[in-house]
């Protein structure tokens, strides 16, 4: 191998917000120490894999993608982590000779390996051999859960920022709490330092992320008393939040969540309509306190995006629990709801409950709950016609494309007459009739830049 020739990193996340704030930091340390970090397509000597358990279907596209990467650059080395990482390690290292697993308990000292790794680069060294003896080395130390700080590359105009870690629940279909363990919180006072890094960075938003945000707990704060010290504590930075337990969105919570600084955009993790399903999959609510959360973001934030997670075809989901869910989401009118369909994971109680639904059942269900979703994202986004809303450019404005942007309601913007090379925080007037057709996919709604 050439010597004197830096090291070329990329990365791979799969799975949810939080394993995307892991990987956005981690990368910022491979880069902080002099790697350079390229995309995913390209050819690289290291690829770091941020893996997903939550279903078979991101376990298997996460070997398939190592398999191909491993196949296209043969010297290249791969450090496996994440939550697949954790739960299956020898599977994983199964999967190429040259992958090198470390669990996700550990991923915080994936961090730590960079200059090692850039080292041995350099002098010409094979990777593996550095990157086998830096994961025995780590695997005997205590890795911090928030070793992610955000850091001075902002990759994301939206920056995530990682709060809380595990879950004291144990929902009977869930593997990420098995794979993340029990819940731990950032201290408030470093939360509010890495967020006052960002904002200092010219971040206009961040999102608040974690395993279950409503089991934060530390100095004496619990989720929204963090939230209300963070707005305290910064001067024009947004806070988003990535989702809430629908039983924890209360009186408390919302008063943290009325702030004209948190974006008006409330993500709950509902799962099922049916009271019966709900109970079977161990969740600590029943359908009417999902619409008392809903009720009451609207009562503080007037027209807030609701989002909700459903899960279909969980075991003895019968036609009439499918019907109280449908039934649920239209007392409910969500803007959007992710719709996934039932996996049974090994190790979860659900994993050999009975009787199964067949997948085609699941499917189809999964299906018309989209449908249900489309009419709520459109109703939305009808209602903002002709209004001026507050927005964050994301891809700039270039060669006569319009920019890209996310409201502070969380539509997708196309947004004509923006500067070029733009990025951050704008304000714009939604056109006054929504797009009929040619909108690209994933974009709701087009506007006019104002300032
Ligand atoms: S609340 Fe339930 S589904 Fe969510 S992470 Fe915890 S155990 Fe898993």
């Amino acid at each position: 191998m050439l010597a004197g020739r830096s090291l070329r990193v990329s990365f791979r996340t799969f799975g949810c917000k939080l394993n995307q704030a892991e990987t956005e930091a981690l990368a910022d340390g491979f880069s902080a120490a002099g790697a350079v970090v390229v995309g995913p397509g390209e050819l690289a000597d290291l690829v770091v894999f941020n893996t997903c358990t939550v279903t078979s279907k991101a376990e298997q596209k996460a070997r398939r993608e190592m398999r191909l990467a491993l196949r296209r650059n043969p010297e290249a080395v791969a450090i496996v982590t994440g939550c697949y990482a954790e739960l299956e390690p020898e599977a994983v290292a199964a999967v190429a000779p040259r992958c090198v697993v470390v669990p996700g308990s550990r991923k915080g000292s994936v961090v730590g390996m960079a200059s090692g790794l850039v080292a041995a680069r350099l002098e010409g060294l094979d990777p593996l051999d550095e990157l086998r003896r830096l994961a025995a080395l780590a695997a005997g130390r205590e890795a911090d859960p928030f070793a992610f700080a955000p850091g001075d590359a902002l990759f994301h105009s939206r920056p995530q920022l990682k709060v809380q870690d595990g879950c004291d629940n144990r929902c009977a279909y869930c593997r990420v709490c098995l794979a993340r363990g029990h819940s731990v919180s950032l201290e408030p006072d470093e939360a509010l330092r890495r967020a006052l890094a960002l904002e200092s960075r010219g971040a206009p938003e961040i999102v608040l992320t974690g395993v279950n945000l409503s089991q934060y707990r530390s100095g004496g704060l619990d989720f929204p008393g963090l939230l209300e010290a963070l707005v305290a504590g910064t001067e024009k930075i947004a806070f988003r939040l990535s989702s809430y337990e629908p039983d924890r969105a209360d009186e408390r919570f919302m008063a943290a969540f009325s702030p004209p600084r948190v974006r008006p955009h409330l993500h709950l993790s509902v799962q099922s309509g049916s009271d019966r399903v709900l109970a079977a999959m161990g969740r600590r609510y029943r359908r009417d306190a999902v619409l008392r959360a809903a009720e009451a973001a609207r009562a503080a934030r007037g027209d807030p995006f609701i989002g909700a997670d459903i899960i279909l075809g969980f075991p003895g989901e019968g036609d009439d629990d499918f019907a109280d869910t449908v039934d649920l989401l239209e007392r409910l009118e969500p803007a959007w709801v992710h719709a996934f369909t039932f996996s049974p994971r090994p190790g979860t109680r659900a994993f050999d409950m009975r009787p199964k639904v067949p997948e085609r059942v699941a499917v189809e269900r999964a299906a018309a709950v989209q449908a249900v979703a489309e009419r709520g994202k459109a109703a939305f986004a009808a209602r903002r016609a002709g209004r001026v809303v507050d927005a964050v450019i994301e891809s700039p404005a270039e060669s006569g494309e319009p920019a890209l942007a996310t409201s502070a309601e969380y539509l997708k913007l196309a947004i004509r007459g923006a500067p070029t090379g733009f990025v951050g925080a704008c304000s714009c007037r939604v056109d006054p009739e929504p797009p009929t057709e040619g909108l690209r996919d994933g974009l709701d709604l087009t506007a006019s830049f104002i300032a």
